[in-house]
Protein backbone atom coordinates (compact mmCIF):
# COMPACT_ATOMS: atom_id res chain seq x y z
CA UNK A 1 0.00 0.00 0.00
CA UNK A 2 1.11 3.53 -0.62
CA UNK A 3 1.93 5.34 2.29
CA UNK A 4 2.71 9.07 2.63
CA UNK A 5 6.18 9.32 0.20
CA UNK A 6 4.44 7.28 -2.62
CA UNK A 7 0.99 9.45 -2.35
CA UNK A 8 3.30 12.39 -1.73
CA UNK A 9 5.12 11.60 -5.17
CA UNK A 10 2.08 10.39 -7.16
CA UNK A 11 0.58 13.96 -5.95
CA UNK A 12 3.47 15.59 -7.48
CA UNK A 13 3.36 14.19 -10.49
CA UNK A 14 -0.15 14.55 -11.09
CA UNK A 15 0.10 18.53 -10.73
CA UNK A 16 2.22 18.28 -13.77
CA UNK A 17 -0.37 16.17 -15.77
CA UNK A 18 -3.83 17.77 -15.02
CA UNK A 19 -3.87 21.07 -13.42
CA UNK A 20 -5.22 23.38 -15.54
CA UNK A 21 -7.22 20.95 -17.46
CA UNK A 22 -10.73 20.96 -18.22
CA UNK A 23 -13.24 18.09 -18.05
CA UNK A 24 -15.21 17.56 -20.69
CA UNK A 25 -16.48 13.98 -19.41
CA UNK A 26 -16.37 11.23 -17.07
CA UNK A 27 -17.01 7.46 -17.22
CA UNK A 28 -17.08 5.60 -14.07
CA UNK A 29 -16.74 1.91 -14.72
CA UNK A 30 -17.10 0.70 -11.99
CA UNK A 31 -19.28 2.04 -9.82
CA UNK A 32 -18.12 0.73 -5.85
CA UNK A 33 -14.93 3.38 -6.47
CA UNK A 34 -17.03 6.38 -5.96
CA UNK A 35 -18.04 6.47 -2.39
CA UNK A 36 -19.95 9.47 -2.71
CA UNK A 37 -21.97 10.73 -4.25
CA UNK A 38 -23.80 7.39 -3.71
CA UNK A 39 -24.76 7.32 -7.67
CA UNK A 40 -22.09 7.34 -9.82
CA UNK A 41 -23.69 9.31 -12.56
CA UNK A 42 -24.05 11.95 -9.73
CA UNK A 43 -20.20 11.95 -9.87
CA UNK A 44 -20.26 11.74 -13.69
CA UNK A 45 -22.46 14.87 -14.30
CA UNK A 46 -20.93 17.03 -11.21
CA UNK A 47 -17.58 16.85 -12.55
CA UNK A 48 -18.58 18.22 -16.25
CA UNK A 49 -16.77 21.55 -16.91
CA UNK A 50 -14.50 21.44 -13.99
CA UNK A 51 -11.07 22.67 -14.31
CA UNK A 52 -8.63 21.03 -12.16
CA UNK A 53 -6.88 24.02 -10.19
CA UNK A 54 -4.13 21.84 -8.15
CA UNK A 55 -3.96 17.99 -6.41
CA UNK A 56 -2.97 18.26 -2.54
CA UNK A 57 -2.64 15.55 -0.30
CA UNK A 58 -3.89 14.96 3.40
CA UNK A 59 -2.14 11.79 4.80
CA UNK A 60 -2.49 8.93 2.34
CA UNK A 61 -5.36 10.84 0.64
CA UNK A 62 -5.03 12.67 -2.43
CA UNK A 63 -7.09 15.42 -2.69
CA UNK A 64 -7.65 16.76 -6.60
CA UNK A 65 -8.90 20.55 -6.34
CA UNK A 66 -11.39 21.84 -8.96
CA UNK A 67 -12.59 25.13 -9.66
CA UNK A 68 -16.37 23.79 -7.42
CA UNK A 69 -15.47 20.29 -6.45
CA UNK A 70 -12.76 18.70 -4.84
CA UNK A 71 -12.38 15.07 -5.15
CA UNK A 72 -10.56 13.07 -2.49
CA UNK A 73 -9.29 9.81 -3.77
CA UNK A 74 -7.23 6.87 -1.81
CA UNK A 75 -5.54 4.74 -3.86
CA UNK A 76 -5.39 1.69 -1.12
CA UNK A 77 -3.08 -1.56 -2.56
CA UNK A 78 -3.06 -0.36 -6.06
CA UNK A 79 -4.58 2.48 -7.11
CA UNK A 80 -2.93 4.47 -9.90
CA UNK A 81 -3.84 7.10 -12.44
CA UNK A 82 -2.09 7.57 -15.55
CA UNK A 83 -2.21 10.34 -18.53
CA UNK A 84 -3.58 8.88 -21.80
CA UNK A 85 -4.42 10.27 -25.20
CA UNK A 86 -7.92 9.68 -25.53
CA UNK A 87 -7.88 7.40 -28.38
CA UNK A 88 -5.59 5.20 -26.87
CA UNK A 89 -7.06 1.71 -26.05
CA UNK A 90 -8.26 1.59 -22.22
CA UNK A 91 -6.11 -1.06 -20.15
CA UNK A 92 -7.31 -3.73 -18.71
CA UNK A 93 -8.96 -3.19 -14.49
CA UNK A 94 -9.12 0.65 -15.97
CA UNK A 95 -12.36 1.69 -13.70
CA UNK A 96 -12.65 5.56 -13.83
CA UNK A 97 -12.07 7.97 -16.89
CA UNK A 98 -11.41 11.82 -16.66
CA UNK A 99 -12.02 13.01 -20.11
CA UNK A 100 -10.42 16.56 -21.09
CA UNK A 101 -11.22 19.23 -23.36
CA UNK A 102 -7.74 18.71 -25.04
CA UNK A 103 -7.89 15.55 -26.00
CA UNK A 104 -6.41 13.70 -23.10
CA UNK A 105 -7.44 10.86 -20.63
CA UNK A 106 -6.78 10.80 -16.66
CA UNK A 107 -7.39 7.28 -15.95
CA UNK A 108 -7.56 5.53 -12.86
CA UNK A 109 -6.47 2.04 -12.82
CA UNK A 110 -6.89 -0.57 -9.98
CA UNK A 111 -6.14 -4.26 -9.90
CA UNK A 112 -7.70 -5.12 -6.84
CA UNK A 113 -10.65 -2.32 -6.80
CA UNK A 114 -10.22 -1.36 -3.47
CA UNK A 115 -9.67 2.57 -4.48
CA UNK A 116 -12.28 5.26 -3.12
CA UNK A 117 -12.92 8.29 -4.60
CA UNK A 118 -15.29 11.02 -3.10
CA UNK A 119 -16.83 14.17 -4.17
CA UNK A 120 -16.98 17.33 -1.97
CA UNK A 121 -17.85 20.92 -2.40
CA UNK A 122 -14.34 23.18 -1.43
CA UNK A 123 -13.99 22.83 2.48
CA UNK A 124 -16.63 20.39 3.77
CA UNK A 125 -14.24 17.52 2.48
CA UNK A 126 -12.63 17.86 5.88
CA UNK A 127 -15.68 17.70 7.90
CA UNK A 128 -16.77 14.17 6.57
CA UNK A 129 -15.24 10.48 6.33
CA UNK A 130 -13.02 9.60 5.28
CA UNK A 131 -10.98 13.24 5.96
CA UNK A 132 -12.89 14.04 9.27
CA UNK A 133 -10.76 12.24 11.30
CA UNK A 134 -7.55 12.15 10.14
CA UNK A 135 -4.23 13.40 12.86
CA UNK A 136 -1.07 15.00 12.34
CA UNK A 137 0.76 15.77 9.22
CA UNK A 138 3.91 14.31 10.17
CA UNK A 139 5.64 16.49 7.56
CA UNK A 140 4.27 20.07 8.55
CA UNK A 141 5.52 22.68 10.86
CA UNK A 142 3.19 21.38 13.79
CA UNK A 143 4.29 18.31 13.92
CA UNK A 144 6.63 18.79 17.08
CA UNK A 145 8.21 16.17 19.50
CA UNK A 146 6.10 18.08 22.24
CA UNK A 147 2.77 17.14 20.24
CA UNK A 148 3.52 13.65 19.35
CA UNK A 149 4.66 12.99 22.99
CA UNK A 150 1.01 14.63 24.32
CA UNK A 151 -0.68 12.49 21.65
CA UNK A 152 0.19 8.94 22.50
CA UNK A 153 2.99 9.22 25.85
CA UNK A 154 0.12 7.93 28.05
CA UNK A 155 -1.56 5.16 25.87
CA UNK A 156 -0.78 1.49 27.04
CA UNK A 157 -0.85 0.16 23.75
CA UNK A 158 2.11 -1.00 21.65
CA UNK A 159 3.75 2.05 20.06
CA UNK A 160 3.29 0.27 16.62
CA UNK A 161 0.23 0.02 16.10
CA UNK A 162 -0.72 3.32 17.36
CA UNK A 163 1.48 4.89 14.63
CA UNK A 164 -0.57 2.99 12.11
CA UNK A 165 -3.16 4.29 13.29
CA UNK A 166 -4.36 7.26 11.30
CA UNK A 167 -5.96 9.34 13.78
CA UNK A 168 -2.77 10.31 15.79
CA UNK A 169 -0.04 10.76 12.76
CA UNK A 170 -0.88 10.48 9.24
CA UNK A 171 0.39 8.87 6.35
CA UNK A 172 2.60 5.79 8.04
CA UNK A 173 2.20 2.65 6.94
CA UNK A 174 3.76 -0.53 7.78
CA UNK A 175 6.95 0.01 6.12
CA UNK A 176 8.41 3.35 7.21
CA UNK A 177 7.04 2.72 10.73
CA UNK A 178 8.99 -0.19 11.13
CA UNK A 179 12.36 2.21 9.28
CA UNK A 180 10.98 5.03 12.00
CA UNK A 181 11.17 2.94 14.65
CA UNK A 182 14.50 0.46 14.01
CA UNK A 183 16.28 4.47 13.54
CA UNK A 184 14.67 5.65 17.45
CA UNK A 185 16.41 2.14 18.73
CA UNK A 186 12.10 1.30 19.82
CA UNK A 187 11.29 -2.42 19.63
CA UNK A 188 7.95 -2.17 18.32
CA UNK A 189 5.83 -4.01 21.35
CA UNK A 190 7.33 -1.64 23.28
CA UNK A 191 3.99 0.37 24.74
CA UNK A 192 4.10 4.09 23.77
CA UNK A 193 3.64 4.61 28.00
CA UNK A 194 7.16 2.96 28.63
CA UNK A 195 9.23 5.00 26.25
CA UNK A 196 11.13 7.59 28.17
CA UNK A 197 11.85 11.41 27.58
CA UNK A 198 14.74 10.61 24.88
CA UNK A 199 12.96 7.89 23.23
CA UNK A 200 10.44 10.48 22.05
CA UNK A 201 12.57 12.89 20.85
CA UNK A 202 14.79 10.05 18.64
CA UNK A 203 11.30 8.56 17.39
CA UNK A 204 10.16 12.33 16.42
CA UNK A 205 13.21 12.94 14.93
CA UNK A 206 13.22 9.13 12.76
CA UNK A 207 9.70 10.12 11.36
CA UNK A 208 10.51 13.32 10.32
CA UNK A 209 13.80 11.87 8.25
CA UNK A 210 12.43 8.87 7.36
CA UNK A 211 9.49 10.33 5.85
CA UNK A 212 11.83 13.18 4.28
CA UNK A 213 14.15 11.16 3.20
CA UNK A 214 11.59 8.79 1.50
CA UNK A 215 10.10 12.06 -0.55
CA UNK A 216 13.43 12.95 -1.89
CA UNK A 217 13.90 9.59 -3.34
CA UNK A 218 10.09 9.55 -4.38
CA UNK A 219 8.85 6.82 -2.59
CA UNK A 220 9.73 3.39 -2.22
CA UNK A 221 8.70 0.95 -5.14
CA UNK A 222 7.44 -2.01 -3.29
CA UNK A 223 5.61 -4.84 -5.28
CA UNK A 224 3.86 -3.27 -7.64
CA UNK A 225 3.50 0.68 -6.24
CA UNK A 226 4.68 2.77 -9.18
CA UNK A 227 4.13 6.69 -9.28
CA UNK A 228 1.97 8.72 -11.23
CA UNK A 229 4.02 8.70 -14.31
CA UNK A 230 4.73 5.12 -14.12
CA UNK A 231 8.47 5.47 -12.57
CA UNK A 232 9.44 3.62 -9.90
CA UNK A 233 10.38 4.99 -6.39
CA UNK A 234 14.43 4.55 -5.24
CA UNK A 235 13.56 4.76 -1.75
CA UNK A 236 13.11 0.87 -1.42
CA UNK A 237 17.81 0.98 -1.58
CA UNK A 238 17.53 2.94 1.28
CA UNK A 239 15.42 0.91 3.63
CA UNK A 240 17.42 -0.10 6.66
CA UNK A 241 14.98 -3.26 7.74
CA UNK A 242 11.91 -3.39 5.77
CA UNK A 243 12.34 -6.25 3.23
CA UNK A 244 15.58 -7.41 4.67
CA UNK A 245 14.97 -10.37 6.90
CA UNK A 246 17.88 -12.41 7.90
CA UNK A 247 20.07 -9.91 6.48
CA UNK A 248 22.33 -7.99 8.21
CA UNK A 249 21.88 -4.77 10.37
CA UNK A 250 23.85 -1.74 9.09
CA UNK A 251 24.46 -0.37 12.22
CA UNK A 252 25.67 -3.95 14.22
CA UNK A 253 25.99 -6.83 11.96
CA UNK A 254 22.78 -8.58 13.58
CA UNK A 255 20.77 -10.80 11.58
CA UNK A 256 17.12 -8.47 10.65
CA UNK A 257 14.35 -10.63 12.18
CA UNK A 258 10.63 -10.38 11.20
CA UNK A 259 7.58 -11.38 13.27
CA UNK A 260 4.46 -10.24 13.43
CA UNK A 261 3.10 -7.09 15.46
CA UNK A 262 -0.89 -6.64 15.56
CA UNK A 263 -1.22 -8.45 12.53
CA UNK A 264 1.54 -6.91 10.59
CA UNK A 265 4.65 -8.55 9.58
CA UNK A 266 7.31 -6.66 11.43
CA UNK A 267 11.12 -6.05 10.93
CA UNK A 268 13.88 -5.20 13.34
CA UNK A 269 17.21 -5.70 14.78
CA UNK A 270 17.29 -8.13 18.03
CA UNK A 271 20.12 -5.90 19.16
CA UNK A 272 19.20 -2.48 18.14
CA UNK A 273 15.48 -2.43 19.35
CA UNK A 274 15.77 -3.73 22.98
CA UNK A 275 12.33 -5.83 23.35
CA UNK A 276 10.06 -5.18 26.14
CA UNK A 277 11.17 -5.97 29.66
CA UNK A 278 14.88 -5.81 27.73
CA UNK A 279 14.95 -2.17 27.47
CA UNK A 280 16.45 -0.17 30.11
CA UNK A 281 13.44 1.55 32.24
CA UNK A 282 13.94 5.13 32.52
CA UNK A 283 12.03 8.01 33.74
CA UNK A 284 9.16 8.55 30.92
CA UNK A 285 8.08 12.58 30.86
ZN1 LIG B 1 21.47 -3.62 14.80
Amino acid sequence: MPELPEVETVRRTLIELVAGKKIKSVTVRLPRIIQRPAVPEQFEDALVGMTIETVERRGKFLRIVMDGLVLVSHLRMEGRYGLFQSEEPIELHTHVLFHFEDGTDLRYKDVRQFGTMHLFTPGTEFELPPLNKLGLEPLEPDFTRDVLFAKLARRLAKIKPLLLNQEYVVGLGNIYVDEALFQAGIHPERTASSLAAGEWDKLHAAICSTLGKAVEAGGSSIKSYVNGQGEMGMFQHQLLVYGRKDEPCHTCGEAIEKFVVGGRGTHICPSCQKAPGQAGKQSTG
